[in-house]
């Protein structure tokens, strides 16, 4: 059996998988002090035989293997966590090798082998949430150079009319900024979920986020995008992005990128909300078959 975690900024799940990659056991943990929840993982891990643990957290983390705060969060908002050694931590509370990454790279991983990604060499992720982060795979590799990519925090052409203040504490118009669950809030004071498609803050989110994959595809020309995250549980969402990206595609790229349709090209996850828990477990089983 293998252990996976996906440590969110608001839950943490924890699941055993069996060989054959089934969800056999499952637990959530409300994200709160690190030590605390750290001692929950290993009490639910502590009677489970896994062989090894693949974790997907937020972040952002220390990926640099050569570093000295290798596996540690580093400047969060998320109060507690700022240089919390994650990795070290739940090494010790699990004792089994681990291996970590982002949450969003986490999902990218059992998407790209398991999911909507499978067919293809490349594949972008993106998640739009309380924030907006994005992952990409090629061959196999996830894009990490100092660390996981920002690109949630790309600038992005505010729409005439859109006054909303930016969500994001460091740029006025970036990603993130203008198009993460919170930014529909602070347009409407409603949650996303009351609210009806036709609402105007969905169009804004819709083309900010369709300007975000159109910068994505000129540099990293993936065979397709995943997008994921609460805001595109929204029914509708994703057919406004991809009409908004359509537009984009001819207007604005003036079809210099040859892309293929839409329908085929952004897409949803396969594998729902599970995919982190699935990337964690072919993470953990990749440590125990290497
Ligand atoms: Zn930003």
């Amino acid at each position: 059996m293998y252990g996976s975690i996906e440590l969110g900024g608001t839950k943490i799940r924890c699941a055993v998988f069996s060989e054959d990659g089934k969800i056999e056991e499952e637990t959530r943990i409300e994200t709160d002090k690190p030590y605390d929840n750290v001692k929950e993982i290993g009490k639910f891990f502590k009677t489970k035989e896994i062989k090894s643990l693949g974790v997907g957290a937020f972040g952002p983390l220390d990926t640099n293997k050569n570093s000295q705060t290798y596996g540690f969060v580093k400047n969060t908002p998320k109060k507690y966590w700022t240089n919390f050694d994650i990795r070290g931590e739940l090494k010790k509370a699990v004792k089994v090798d681990l291996d970590f990454t982002s949450d969003v790279a986490a999902s990218l991983i059992g998407e790209y082998y398991l999911g909507a990604g499978k067919k293809y060499r490349s594949a972008l992720y993106i998640t739009v949430g309380t924030g907006i982060g994005a992952s990409y795979i090629q061959d196999g590799n996830i894009l990490d150079g100092f660390g996981a990519p920002e690109m949630g925090h790309i600038k992005v052409d505010r729409i005439k009319g859109d006054k909303v203040k930016s969500v994001c504490q460091y740029h006025d118009d970036c990603l993130e900024g203008l198009a993460s669950g919170p930014s529909i809030y602070n347009r409407t004071l409603c949650s996303g979920e009351s609210l009806d498609i036709s609402d105007q803050a969905f169009s804004y989110v819709a083309t900010y986020l369709a300007q975000g994959l159109a910068t994505y595809s000129y540099i990293l020309r993936p065979e397709v995008i995943i997008m994921g995250g609460g805001v595109l549980n929204k029914e509708g969402m994703l057919d406004l992005v991809k009409t908004e990206f359509d537009r984009i595609k001819e207007f604005q790229i003036n079809n210099y990128l040859d892309l293929p349709d839409t329908d085929y090209y952004i897409v949803l996850p396969d594998l729902g909300n599970e995919a982190g828990l699935y990337g964690g477990y072919l993470m953990a089983k990749n440590i125990s078959e290497n």
